[in-house]
């Protein structure tokens, strides 16, 4: 007797195998996909124990969240203060809210709950780009709430912190001599309480708790993210950018083979703060670790920021409202030597690119590293990739780049992007999924959580509807089909990180990790796919439930 095989009927399985799209029945032996088919075809590989438990429900390969942050689950700790509604890791729906003052009101009654007065206040989500005026949130706001106590609340792009007076005194900013780009003044020349960039922001962050190289193992946080993968059927995500110090691998190793741990995930380490060298040398060593289920040996790079924070770097002409053309977070000849480094040594680079200028730059270093190293099949990653056009998206496939686009931005900033940031032609054109699937660039789409929230049915809504918060279409050409879209969050994931091979699609030999939802994708209207309901996921052949995850 071999191992146990269990075969599951489903209403429908959309496998995405072109050769067999459509099938009933999927046997799982040992974790992985051992035949899928018709009930009469999967029992020829003998005795199984037939389990109905999802006969009404459909099956999709588990979605793929090539951009992600484990850190949301860190971050569900602290009190969620964005725009839009959002469901926590324990199924609990927190009301978005639409102005300064109902932040302020939300931080307050967490104010209230908290007994030590000399404990910190953290909020997350922020973005006053939403709330319809320029004016935006000072440590005045902040101090209403309290003057004794230091709080902060971070934005929901992760470039930009708002502390109050308490905090900024705490780590040594209230001060009258600042100079520095990233530390507004007031009228008075004292710091305004927003802070602008990792530099300064960092150490306000310190003093409010917030470290993400202390928090990059964090058992508890995990397994919160990891809940809300079940919840919106992800069973492989990214966590795209850590510092992942070794301690921290040593938990996450510890962690992600729990026998109940429901999430594959794959970390990117940052090469922020360490030289390149280092960082190869510790991809290299982290990649000797990895198992199923923590697939260590990718590196993270930054070339710019936020389009809606301003800090992307733009091409002429420059923002739409005449802000500057964005900022730099790596130095040009930094980012070529990482190229070189990383193709010479076999470790996959992914570039956070917003701006023309950074998809630029990336694909520039690419030609000349990959001149110098010839690199069949490498499949750097663009992340973001947000305004490449399309000479780009052909010297991008000229090239063997992949990229992710951040679809969500069309529902979470199209509004804003098509009225302040942009203008129309480019807020229209950008996230371009149909010119990718034109040219044949290989590509994903993408959530960003904590940025927005992780969900692969609604970012893959976005590339199909395009639709703006405010309910505008934006850019009807660039929409792709609903099947594209499923495929681009399923096998498009998967292929960025060099693992089609295993997941993303439903055939034998690959891993059993499937999306169990109750509506059928490909049978709702388009305009209704982020509505899809999901039941929760199979990972390695393990059946989670949402509700109970
Ligand atoms: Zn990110």
């Amino acid at each position: 007797m071999g191992a146990p095989t269990v075969v599951y009927a489903a209403r429908r399985i959309h496998t995405m195998d072109p050769a067999r799209p459509v099938a009933s029945h999927v046997a799982v032996r040992e974790g992985r996909i051992l035949a899928v088919g018709t009930l009469d075809e999967v029992r020829r590989w003998g005795p199984h124990d037939l389990d109905e438990r999802y006969a009404d429900d459909v099956l999709l390969p588990g979605f793929v969240e090539g951009h992600s942050h484990v850190g949301e689950g860190v971050y569900w700790r602290y009190v969620y203060c964005g725009r839009f509604d959002r469901t926590d890791p324990d199924g609990r729906t927190w009301p978005g809210l639409t102005s300064i003052e109902a932040v302020v009101a939300r931080l307050r009654e967490a104010h209230a709950a908290l007994a030590d007065p000399s404990q910190p206040l953290f909020g997350w989500g922020l973005d006053p780009l939403h709330f319809g005026s320029t004016r935006r949130m000072t440590r005045h706001d902040l101090d209403a709430v309290s003057t004794l106590r230091p709080i902060g609340i971070i934005h929901a792009s992760g470039h930009i912190t708002n502390a109050n007076s308490a905090a900024l005194a705490a780590a040594g900013y209230l001060r009258t001599d600042h100079d520095h780009p990233g530390i507004p003044l007031d009228a008075g020349r004292l710091p305004s309480g927003e802070l602008r960039g990792p530099d300064a922001m960092a150490p306000v962050l310190l003093k409010l708790g917030i470290d993400r190289a202390a928090t990059a193992g964090d058992a508890a946080g995990t397994r919160a993210f990891a809940r809300l993968a079940v919840r919106s059927g992800t069973t492989t995500a990214t966590d795209l950018a850590t510092p992942i110090p070794d301690a921290a691998v040593d938990e996450l190793l510890r962690i992600t083979a729990e026998s109940d741990f429901p999430l594959r995930i794959v970390p990117a380490l940052h090469v922020r703060g360490q030289t390149i060298e280092h960082t190869i040398e510790r991809a290299l060593a982290m990649r000797e670790r990895a198992t199923d289920r923590l697939r260590l040996g990718r590196v993270k790079a930054h070339a710019d920021g936020s389009i809606q924070g301003f800090t992307a770097r733009l091409r002429w002409p420059g923002y739409h409202d005449g802000s500057p053309q964005g900022l730099w977070y790596v130095e040009p000849e930094a980012l070529a030597r990482l190229y070189r480094e990383a193709l010479r040594h076999g470790v996959q680079v992914h570039t956070h690119t917003n701006g023309d200028a950074a998809i630029d730059l990336a694909i520039d270093c690419a030609h000349d590293a990959l001149r110098a190293h010839p690199s069949p099949d490498h499949r750097f990653t663009l992340q973001h990739c947000q305004l490449a056009d399309r000479a780009q998206l052909r010297r991008m496939r000229a090239l063997g780049l992949c990229a992710n686009f951040f679809a969500n931005h069309h529902f979470f900033w199209g509004d804003a992007h098509y009225a302040t940031t942009l203008g129309p032609d480019r807020a229209e054109r950008m996230n371009p999924c149909r010119a990718a699937q034109e040219i044949g660039v290989a590509y994903t789409i993408h959530s960003d959580a904590p940025v927005t929230p992780l969900g692969q049915l609604h970012v893959a809504w976005c590339a199909v509807n395009r639709r703006t918060a405010s309910g505008r279409v934006l850019g009807e050409r660039e929409r792709i089909g609903v099947a594209d879209a499923l495929r681009a969050v399923t096998l498009g994931a998967a292929y960025t990180l060099h693992l089609d091979h295993e997941i993303g699609s439903i055939e034998t030999g690959k891993r059993a990790d499937f999306a169990v939802l109750r509506d059928d994708p490909f049978e709702c209207a388009p305009e209704r796919l982020k509505d899809v309901r999901v039941r929760g996921t199979v990972q390695g052949g393990r059946s989670f439930e949402a509700d109970s995850a």
